[in-house]
Protein backbone atom coordinates (compact mmCIF):
# COMPACT_ATOMS: atom_id res chain seq x y z
CA UNK A 1 0.00 0.00 0.00
CA UNK A 2 2.78 2.82 1.15
CA UNK A 3 3.68 4.93 -1.87
CA UNK A 4 7.36 5.85 -3.11
CA UNK A 5 6.90 8.82 -1.36
CA UNK A 6 5.74 7.43 2.05
CA UNK A 7 8.24 4.60 2.01
CA UNK A 8 11.07 7.18 1.43
CA UNK A 9 9.43 9.27 4.36
CA UNK A 10 9.77 6.15 6.62
CA UNK A 11 13.09 5.14 5.97
CA UNK A 12 14.76 8.27 6.00
CA UNK A 13 12.69 9.39 8.93
CA UNK A 14 15.74 10.17 11.03
CA UNK A 15 17.44 11.69 8.03
CA UNK A 16 16.59 15.72 8.01
CA UNK A 17 18.53 16.34 5.04
CA UNK A 18 16.05 14.28 2.96
CA UNK A 19 12.85 15.44 5.41
CA UNK A 20 13.92 19.05 3.93
CA UNK A 21 12.95 18.21 0.90
CA UNK A 22 9.65 16.64 1.55
CA UNK A 23 8.76 19.55 3.38
CA UNK A 24 6.21 21.79 2.47
CA UNK A 25 6.70 24.35 -0.10
CA UNK A 26 6.87 28.28 0.94
CA UNK A 27 3.66 30.06 -0.51
CA UNK A 28 5.18 32.57 -2.45
CA UNK A 29 3.00 33.30 -5.19
CA UNK A 30 0.57 33.36 -2.73
CA UNK A 31 2.92 36.21 -0.50
CA UNK A 32 3.80 38.08 -3.83
CA UNK A 33 -0.45 38.60 -4.53
CA UNK A 34 -1.49 39.70 -1.51
CA UNK A 35 1.45 42.30 -1.73
CA UNK A 36 0.52 43.02 -4.64
CA UNK A 37 -3.28 43.71 -3.49
CA UNK A 38 -2.28 45.68 -0.82
CA UNK A 39 -0.18 47.91 -2.74
CA UNK A 40 -2.90 48.41 -4.77
CA UNK A 41 -5.15 49.21 -1.58
CA UNK A 42 -3.04 51.89 -0.24
CA UNK A 43 -2.46 53.51 -3.40
CA UNK A 44 -6.33 54.13 -3.42
CA UNK A 45 -5.88 55.25 0.60
CA UNK A 46 -3.09 56.89 -0.22
CA UNK A 47 -5.16 59.43 -2.97
CA UNK A 48 -8.10 59.37 -0.55
CA UNK A 49 -5.89 61.08 2.10
CA UNK A 50 -4.02 62.92 0.11
CA UNK A 51 -7.11 64.76 -1.40
CA UNK A 52 -7.40 66.10 2.56
CA UNK A 53 -4.19 68.09 1.93
CA UNK A 54 -5.04 71.60 0.08
CA UNK A 55 -6.67 75.08 0.58
CA UNK A 56 -9.36 73.86 2.90
CA UNK A 57 -7.31 71.22 5.22
CA UNK A 58 -11.00 70.03 6.86
CA UNK A 59 -12.92 69.45 4.03
CA UNK A 60 -12.61 66.13 3.28
CA UNK A 61 -10.63 64.59 6.42
CA UNK A 62 -10.66 60.95 5.96
CA UNK A 63 -13.24 59.38 8.30
CA UNK A 64 -12.94 55.55 9.48
CA UNK A 65 -16.12 55.08 7.41
CA UNK A 66 -13.70 55.76 4.40
CA UNK A 67 -11.60 53.00 5.22
CA UNK A 68 -14.40 50.85 5.88
CA UNK A 69 -16.20 51.67 2.95
CA UNK A 70 -12.39 51.67 0.49
CA UNK A 71 -12.59 47.89 2.15
CA UNK A 72 -15.84 47.06 0.74
CA UNK A 73 -15.63 49.02 -2.53
CA UNK A 74 -11.97 47.15 -3.15
CA UNK A 75 -13.69 43.72 -2.55
CA UNK A 76 -10.61 43.09 -0.52
CA UNK A 77 -13.10 40.33 1.19
CA UNK A 78 -13.51 38.52 -1.82
CA UNK A 79 -9.73 38.19 -2.67
CA UNK A 80 -9.24 37.00 0.47
CA UNK A 81 -11.47 34.29 0.19
CA UNK A 82 -10.00 33.49 -2.49
CA UNK A 83 -6.61 33.67 -1.00
CA UNK A 84 -7.58 31.07 1.58
CA UNK A 85 -9.40 28.66 -0.56
CA UNK A 86 -6.01 28.77 -2.53
CA UNK A 87 -3.79 28.60 1.04
CA UNK A 88 -6.32 25.08 1.62
CA UNK A 89 -6.05 23.58 -1.48
CA UNK A 90 -1.68 23.81 -1.39
CA UNK A 91 -2.24 21.96 2.65
CA UNK A 92 -4.27 19.77 1.21
CA UNK A 93 -2.13 19.31 -2.03
CA UNK A 94 0.49 18.75 -0.11
CA UNK A 95 -0.70 15.80 2.93
CA UNK A 96 -2.28 14.28 -0.29
CA UNK A 97 0.87 14.16 -2.21
CA UNK A 98 2.99 12.87 1.08
CA UNK A 99 0.36 10.41 2.34
CA UNK A 100 -1.58 9.45 -0.68
CA UNK A 101 -4.69 9.57 0.44
CA UNK A 102 -7.58 11.67 0.12
CA UNK A 103 -7.86 14.84 2.24
CA UNK A 104 -10.95 16.78 2.85
CA UNK A 105 -10.72 19.54 5.64
CA UNK A 106 -13.41 18.94 8.15
CA UNK A 107 -15.80 23.06 8.32
CA UNK A 108 -13.11 24.11 5.37
CA UNK A 109 -15.84 27.13 4.98
CA UNK A 110 -15.38 28.27 8.50
CA UNK A 111 -12.13 27.86 8.73
CA UNK A 112 -11.31 30.23 5.49
CA UNK A 113 -13.82 32.31 6.56
CA UNK A 114 -12.42 32.73 10.61
CA UNK A 115 -9.25 33.84 7.79
CA UNK A 116 -10.66 36.08 5.85
CA UNK A 117 -12.36 38.31 9.25
CA UNK A 118 -8.93 37.94 10.97
CA UNK A 119 -7.13 39.46 7.71
CA UNK A 120 -9.93 42.20 7.90
CA UNK A 121 -10.16 42.77 11.30
CA UNK A 122 -5.92 43.70 11.39
CA UNK A 123 -6.34 45.83 8.36
CA UNK A 124 -9.21 47.65 10.26
CA UNK A 125 -7.72 48.08 13.36
CA UNK A 126 -4.91 49.42 10.74
CA UNK A 127 -6.57 51.79 9.02
CA UNK A 128 -8.56 53.18 12.34
CA UNK A 129 -4.94 54.14 13.50
CA UNK A 130 -4.22 55.84 10.18
CA UNK A 131 -7.51 57.77 10.55
CA UNK A 132 -6.53 58.88 14.21
CA UNK A 133 -3.23 60.24 12.94
CA UNK A 134 -3.97 61.88 10.13
CA UNK A 135 -6.68 63.46 11.86
CA UNK A 136 -4.54 64.79 14.86
CA UNK A 137 -1.71 65.84 11.62
CA UNK A 138 -4.45 67.85 10.09
CA UNK A 139 -5.88 69.53 13.53
CA UNK A 140 -2.60 70.41 14.50
CA UNK A 141 -1.56 72.18 10.68
CA UNK A 142 -5.13 73.87 10.63
CA UNK A 143 -4.98 75.58 14.23
CA UNK A 144 -0.36 76.06 13.80
CA UNK A 145 -0.84 77.73 10.08
CA UNK A 146 1.66 75.50 8.76
CA UNK A 147 2.40 75.08 5.30
CA UNK A 148 0.95 72.51 2.78
CA UNK A 149 3.99 71.19 1.47
CA UNK A 150 5.08 70.48 5.17
CA UNK A 151 1.90 68.86 5.97
CA UNK A 152 1.86 66.85 2.72
CA UNK A 153 5.40 65.86 3.77
CA UNK A 154 3.79 64.29 6.94
CA UNK A 155 0.96 62.60 5.30
CA UNK A 156 3.47 61.11 3.31
CA UNK A 157 5.65 59.66 6.38
CA UNK A 158 2.50 58.41 8.19
CA UNK A 159 1.26 56.57 4.69
CA UNK A 160 4.25 55.28 4.00
CA UNK A 161 4.67 53.57 7.71
CA UNK A 162 0.87 52.01 7.23
CA UNK A 163 1.73 50.71 4.11
CA UNK A 164 4.88 48.46 5.05
CA UNK A 165 2.72 47.72 7.87
CA UNK A 166 -0.08 46.27 6.21
CA UNK A 167 2.43 44.76 4.04
CA UNK A 168 3.81 43.01 7.29
CA UNK A 169 0.20 41.91 7.62
CA UNK A 170 0.42 40.34 4.55
CA UNK A 171 3.17 38.41 4.45
CA UNK A 172 2.42 37.46 8.26
CA UNK A 173 -1.05 36.21 7.54
CA UNK A 174 0.07 34.53 4.03
CA UNK A 175 2.63 32.28 6.27
CA UNK A 176 0.12 31.47 9.10
CA UNK A 177 -2.89 30.63 6.54
CA UNK A 178 -0.58 28.30 4.98
CA UNK A 179 0.48 26.49 8.23
CA UNK A 180 -2.73 26.40 9.77
CA UNK A 181 -4.00 24.85 6.30
CA UNK A 182 -0.89 22.36 6.79
CA UNK A 183 -2.08 21.41 10.19
CA UNK A 184 -5.21 21.10 9.62
CA UNK A 185 -5.08 18.41 6.25
CA UNK A 186 -2.63 16.74 7.78
CA UNK A 187 -4.69 16.11 10.84
CA UNK A 188 -7.77 15.48 8.54
CA UNK A 189 -6.12 12.25 7.40
CA UNK A 190 -4.88 11.12 11.37
CA UNK A 191 -1.31 12.64 11.89
CA UNK A 192 -0.80 13.52 15.21
CA UNK A 193 2.92 14.32 15.04
CA UNK A 194 5.58 15.85 12.73
CA UNK A 195 9.53 17.21 12.40
CA UNK A 196 10.00 20.49 12.77
CA UNK A 197 11.97 22.07 10.37
CA UNK A 198 13.25 25.75 10.05
CA UNK A 199 14.07 27.53 6.72
CA UNK A 200 17.62 26.77 7.70
CA UNK A 201 18.73 30.41 6.82
CA UNK A 202 19.73 33.42 8.92
CA UNK A 203 16.69 34.98 9.49
CA UNK A 204 15.60 31.83 12.14
CA UNK A 205 14.64 32.96 14.86
CA UNK A 206 17.58 31.06 17.68
CA UNK A 207 14.37 29.61 19.92
CA UNK A 208 13.23 27.77 16.08
CA UNK A 209 16.85 26.39 15.26
CA UNK A 210 17.11 24.83 18.48
CA UNK A 211 13.50 22.95 18.05
CA UNK A 212 14.75 21.63 13.64
CA UNK A 213 14.61 18.54 13.20
CA UNK A 214 12.46 17.38 16.61
CA UNK A 215 9.34 15.86 16.26
CA UNK A 216 6.34 17.11 18.24
CA UNK A 217 2.65 15.82 18.54
CA UNK A 218 -0.02 18.35 17.33
CA UNK A 219 -1.21 17.87 20.62
CA UNK A 220 1.07 19.00 22.50
CA UNK A 221 3.02 21.99 20.51
CA UNK A 222 6.70 23.40 22.04
CA UNK A 223 7.24 26.27 24.01
CA UNK A 224 8.55 28.45 21.45
CA UNK A 225 9.63 31.60 23.94
CA UNK A 226 6.73 32.81 22.82
CA UNK A 227 3.47 30.57 24.16
CA UNK A 228 3.29 26.94 23.08
CA UNK A 229 3.42 27.02 19.02
CA UNK A 230 3.70 24.64 16.24
CA UNK A 231 5.84 26.16 13.09
CA UNK A 232 4.49 29.17 11.04
CA UNK A 233 2.22 30.32 14.34
CA UNK A 234 4.78 32.78 15.74
CA UNK A 235 4.77 35.91 14.07
CA UNK A 236 6.64 36.11 10.40
CA UNK A 237 7.83 32.35 11.13
CA UNK A 238 8.60 30.41 7.94
CA UNK A 239 8.90 26.60 9.96
CA UNK A 240 7.17 23.83 8.65
CA UNK A 241 5.52 20.58 9.43
CA UNK A 242 6.86 17.62 7.92
CA UNK A 243 4.21 14.89 8.96
CA UNK A 244 5.16 11.77 10.68
CA UNK A 245 3.00 9.16 8.90
CA UNK A 246 1.23 6.44 11.11
CA UNK A 247 2.36 3.18 10.02
CA UNK A 248 -0.76 1.18 8.44
CA UNK A 249 0.05 -1.95 8.96
CA UNK A 250 -2.67 -4.40 8.40
CA UNK A 251 -4.51 -1.95 6.09
ZN1 LIG B 1 10.15 29.64 12.72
Amino acid sequence: MASALYSKLRRTSRDIAALRRLAPKQPRAERIRYSNRISAFWQMWRAIVEDSVGIRLDAKRPTKNAFAELLKTSRLNVFLKNLGQDLSSRGKKYTSKITRLPVRIPNEDFVIGDFVDENLKLITSLGNEQVGIISTILELALQSGQRSEDTAKELNHILDVGESHAQLIARDQTLKGAATFNRLAQQAVGVESYTWLTSKDERVRESHADLDGQTFQYSDPPDTGNGRNHPGEDIQCRCVAVPIIPLFEGI
